[in-house]
């Protein structure tokens, strides 16, 4: 009998689309990009995603304040609809409580879920309560829509575009690495681990971004570049080229990592949770999209690769030259999970 961890997650998601693909009418889209999609009006697509998050696997309830924690379940879920570059229209979200947790508790991570429903006009419009054992866990769906023209898929790439990313990667990998090393926690953290449990999902540079004639492919970066950009990859049957260099790392991410001797670029590489865009564009219309961008939203866009044809595999350079990678990303059953 084959075990989970020897499957890997990918490899379980990978069973269930061929299951139930002949079950989906013309013009759905399931399993394999950041939302299905289903087909609303003659203009207009309905986006799909849902999320789960369990303590001890996705937070630790010491760690994470219930605000941050209400604002989390709902932000990776509309980070998803940026990733297709759609706009949220609705969320439901169920949520499992344990028996013995304090009303106020509560009433902060519901705080913390609508004050980002706010900030996108967002009615939740339902879900489901129920008890638990000991966990608490919440699932956030969110639907969205989408312009049929502007919906970007995984399978977008084109050879000869440019790789981009829309901020600095692994900050939240460095937060929660605070977290699993227990380093006692000063104000010199405090970007790191917000970026860990409170990340800003990218929803209003995903709609520009997918008015912009020439960005291609897209998606949010949820698991680490080395696995998102793989998934672009195998989705659009190219290769890439990526300048290790070029990978944006922060200064505090920077400085904390010389200090605690871990691997900066790793963790940028294969630490996840960053839930910036990652997304590629047309050589000859990069100039012009990176000066819209960043004079809207007064911070740069970050070039790090480019798309070409061959194998579906990523090419690591460093000072021009060809390097091996080790680090694939995380996948949730493989390694230790991430808190
Ligand atoms: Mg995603």
């Amino acid at each position: 009998m084959m075990k989970l961890d020897e499957l890997g997650e990918f490899g379980f998601i990978n069973t269930l689309a061929p299951a139930f693909e002949h079950l989906a009418a013309e013009g759905m889209t399931g399993i394999g990009d950041d939302c299905a999609i289903l087909p609303m009006n003659d203009h207009e697509d309905l986006l799909v995603t849902t999320d789960l998050l369990i303590e001890d696997v996705h937070f630790l309830r010491e760690a994470i304040s219930p605000l941050q924690l209400g604002h989390k379940a709902l932000a990776v879920s509309l980070s998803d609809i940026a990733g297709m570059g759609g706009s949220p229209i609705a969320s439901f979200m169920s949520i499992a409580i344990p028996l013995e947790l304090d009303v106020a508790y509560l009433d902060e991570v519901m705080d913390g879920y609508r004050t980002l429903s706010e900030e996108y006009q967002l009615p939740l419009l339902g879900g489901d309560t129920t008890k638990s054992m000991k966990a608490i866990a919440i699932n956030v769906c969110v639907l969205g829509k989408c312009h049929k023209d502007k919906v970007r898929l995984r399978s977008m790439a084109l050879p000869g575009d440019v790789i981009c990313v829309t901020g600095c990667l692994g900050d939240s990998a460095g937060g929660l690495q605070l977290l699993l090393d227990e380093i006692p926690l000063n104000n010199e953290h405090k970007g790191l681990l917000e970026k860990h449990h409170q990340p800003e999902p990218r929803v209003k540079e995903a709609l520009f971004l997918s008015s912009f004639e020439g960005v291609h492919a897209m998606m949010d970066i949820s698991d680490g570049i080395a696995s998102d950009l793989s998934h672009i990859l195998n989705a659009s049957g190219v290769s890439a080229k990526v300048c290790l260099e070029d990978i944006p790392l922060s200064d505090e991410l920077k400085s904390i990592s010389q200090k605690n001797k871990w691997d900066a670029l790793g963790l940028a590489l294969g630490g996840g949770e960053d839930y910036e865009l990652l997304f590629t564009v047309q050589k000859d219309k990069l100039t012009a999209v990176q000066q819209e961008f960043e004079e809207r939203f007064e911070t740069p866009l970050y070039p790090i690769g480019g798309i070409e044809e061959g194998a579906t595999e990523i090419r690591w350079m460093k000072e021009s030259r060809e390097v091996r990678m080790s680090n694939k990303g995380f996948t949730h059953f493989e390694s230790p999970d991430v808190l």
